[in-house]
């Protein structure tokens, strides 16, 4: 279903989102069964992205029918060794409901986790199930009408392994070096335009320097995620480096990209980014455009994005400027 190893999608994450709220647990993950480990396709409350699939927790809450339910993992020897236990998030209470793909078959759970055990009965299990089934509906709709499907498919699972970026989950850079070459050839083949717009946040230090590296952490996080919701469904996002994105813009003119970039730009600095339950840290970005040309080489017109990007900077930052053909020499 070109699922595992594959970016974050809002409305996944949407999904976990609530399920945190709702069942009232610090974590929440829809995780996908690959062939060794389950992979967490969106999670909240947590950092590590997969744990192995003969975890017992994971191997149980696969296994399940109805709802399954550990009230409190230390209390049960079998569950005690599991690495989310063990580890952080440092579970003590467990619950979750498997999810079906459009043809019945299981691929994976919807789970909550606690660091403290519970005693209830779960009177709130029905809404667990109940965003099982929200989720089960989006990935019906997502397997219709997924833009990235093809290529993702393409990419290959063992190739897509090394591709998200552990942090942000959207493509790294050797992700995004398959997408631009596969989206430049597809542009050529059927004569269409591609643009990238190469995204850069302003005075990211000072937000590092007065914060921490934590919330820097967590403000890149969120501006990734503002990308991702502001593009539009065909365009893939990109780590490029540190503070720095990329999104390939299929089938786009320069004109078109440009209002892209400017929906980007309005989305990232539109509010300011909560850090924990007391901080708001302001953020804007710069965004730099290119076209591709004829015959030009797919590192050219990074170069090019890059230096409007520059030119953005020098500006006054937080603004979109376009890659001119004079920009063009100057990158070759
Ligand atoms: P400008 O507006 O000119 O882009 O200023 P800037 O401060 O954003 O630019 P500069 O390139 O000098 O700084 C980028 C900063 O991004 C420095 C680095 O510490 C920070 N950074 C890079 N990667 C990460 C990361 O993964 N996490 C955090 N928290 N900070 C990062
Ligand atoms: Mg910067
Ligand atoms: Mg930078």
């Amino acid at each position: 279903m070109a699922l595992l190893y594959t970016p974050a999608e809002e409305c996944f994450d949407r999904i976990t989102r609530l399920a945190s709220r709702v069942m009232r647990t610090p974590v929440a993950v829809l995780s996908i069964m690959g062939h060794d480990r389950a992979w967490f396709k969106s999670r909240v409350g947590l950092q590590v992205n997969e744990v192995a699939l003969d975890d017992p927790l994971i191997t149980d809450v696969m296994a399940t029918h109805g709802s399954f339910v550990v009230q409190d993992a230390l209390a049960t020897p079998r569950y005690a060794r599991s690495g989310l236990v063990v580890n952080a998030p440092f579970a003590r209470y467990f619950a979750g409901t498997a999810v079906r793909a459009p043809d019945g078959s299981r691929i994976g759970a919807l789970s909550v986790l606690d660091t403290e055990p519970r005693s209830g009965v779960g009177e709130d299990l029905p809404s667990l199930r109940d965003l099982v089934s929200v989720a089960e509906g989006e990935l019906h709709r997502r397997q219709l009408t997924f833009a990235q499907g093809d290529m993702i498919r393409e990419l290959g699972e063992a190739r897509r392994r090394s591709m998200v970026d552990p942090l942000t989950r959207v493509w790294n850079r050797s992700g995004l070096d398959a997408i631009i070459q596969r989206e430049v050839d597809a542009a050529r083949a059927r004569r269409t335009p591609l643009s990238v717009a190469m995204v850069d946040l302003d005075h990211f230090k000072d937000v590092n320097d007065r914060y921490g590296h934590g919330v820097g952490d967590i403000v890149l996080t969120e501006v990734a995620r503002r990308l991702r919701v502001a593009a539009r469904p065909l365009d893939s996002v990109a780590r490029f480096g540190g503070e720095e994105f990329l999104v390939v813009l299929p089938d786009c003119s320069e004109q078109d990209a440009v209002a892209v970039a400017e929906r980007l730009r309005a989305r990232v600095g539109e509010s300011p980014v909560s850090v924990g339950s007391s901080s708001r840290v302001a953020v804007t970005c710069s965004i730099g455009v290119a076209t591709l040309q004829d015959d030009e080489h797919p590192s050219v017109l990074l170069t090019r994005a890059d230096i409007a990007l520059y030119d953005a900077k020098g500006d006054g930052r937080d603004r979109v400027v376009t890659a001119a053909p004079s920009v063009r020499e100057r990158a070759r």
